[in-house]
């Protein structure tokens, strides 16, 4: 990782040498903090961060649902955010959110440990690799299932819960596969290690439902909007592994991923092996929009 000037603090621009924290932080000993991914696109008009409000949104009513206390509202982390690309003289990064509690209380009652907010930003080309993005990747289904809602809340991007996610990644890869692919509980599809999941049969996509465990990704949710506006028809139902065996084309959506073709599942082909026509379609959409192509979807843009 390129270090860049500045990292926002609690309110403040500090050098990114000086971004520092107690080793008795309450989050790095039991996880108790709240995160965000989110991208900022080169624009004719400069740096656009993408549905920054959303993303600010979601991380706002996590830290919520978690009991951990925000001192900043929604509003002040998007401004905090423009002001972290901006000074940084980034045109296009990766912006990381965290919302962490401090040191006040070693106890699991995390009452009396300080909150703290803190956003970053760097420069980071393809998560999956500009060939992971063109040709597309392979995955493996996890022995690791996705967390579940009755012991954790899976539509919060909490710090402690992503262990599950690290264990199917490093899971995946260790057996050869670019990414993991995590069932729920009753065995159907909930999504890759950090991305979402669609699949193609006979020119009509399918993705898990959000009560799948699947976190409601942002990147899913636009991809949603512009395959509808664009003709598709979206199914949201359950899936099972063989589903993506049998289907035409797969792909994963997230922030860092984007849409990333799937070209092969537990070393089977996914159709001709190759991303298809419904998938490099999504992919075209997707970075026009981002990137302040498409007029209808300006609204989703953020200038720094
Ligand atoms: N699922 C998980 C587990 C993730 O970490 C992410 C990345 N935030 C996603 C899905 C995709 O969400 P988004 O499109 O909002 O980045």
């Amino acid at each position: 990782m390129e270090p860049v000037k500045y990292i926002w603090m609690d309110g403040e621009l500090v050098d990114w040498d000086k971004a520092t924290l107690h080793v008795l932080s309450h989050t790095l000993h039991y996880g108790t903090g709240v995160f965000e991914g989110i991208r900022a696109y080169e624009t004719e008009q400069g740096p656009a961060i993408f549905r920054l409000d959303d993303h600010m949104r979601r991380l706002v009513r996590g830290a919520a649902a978690y009991n951990i206390p925000v001192n900043f509202s929604a509003e002040d982390l998007s401004k905090a955010a423009r002001e972290v690309v901006s000074s940084n003289g980034l045109e296009s990064c990766y912006i990381r959110p965290l919302l962490f509690l401090g040191t006040g209380s070693m106890g699991l009652n995390p009452v009396g440990a300080q909150p703290h907010a803190m956003i970053a930003a760097w420069r980071w080309g393809k998560y999956l690799g500009d060939a992971g993005f063109n040709e597309g990747i392979t995955v493996g289904v996890s022995s690791w299932r996705r967390i579940h809602q009755s012991s954790l809340i899976p539509d919060a991007k909490a710090t402690g819960p992503y262990l599950n996610s690290v264990l199917a990644l490093l899971e995946a890869n260790a057996a050869g596969f670019d990414e993991a692919i995590l069932l729920n509980m009753e065995g159907y599809i909930a999504e890759g290690s950090g991305e979402n999941l669609f699949a193609a049969s006979d020119g009509i996509l399918y993705t898990p439902p959000s009560h799948s465990g699947a976190l409601t990704g942002i990147t899913r949710d636009s991809v949603f909007r512009l395959l509808t506006d664009d003709g598709y028809e979206i199914r949201e139902t359950n899936l099972s592994r063989s589903d993506i065996y049998y289907a035409d084309e797969a792909f994963f959506t997230g922030t860092a991923a984007e849409v990333t073709p799937i070209r092969e599942i537990d070393r089977r082909a996914i159709g001709t092996g190759q991303p298809g026509p419904i998938t490099r379609r999504t992919q075209e959409l997707f970075m026009d929009a981002v990137t302040g192509k498409l007029d209808a979807y300006r609204d989703w843009l953020d200038y720094a």
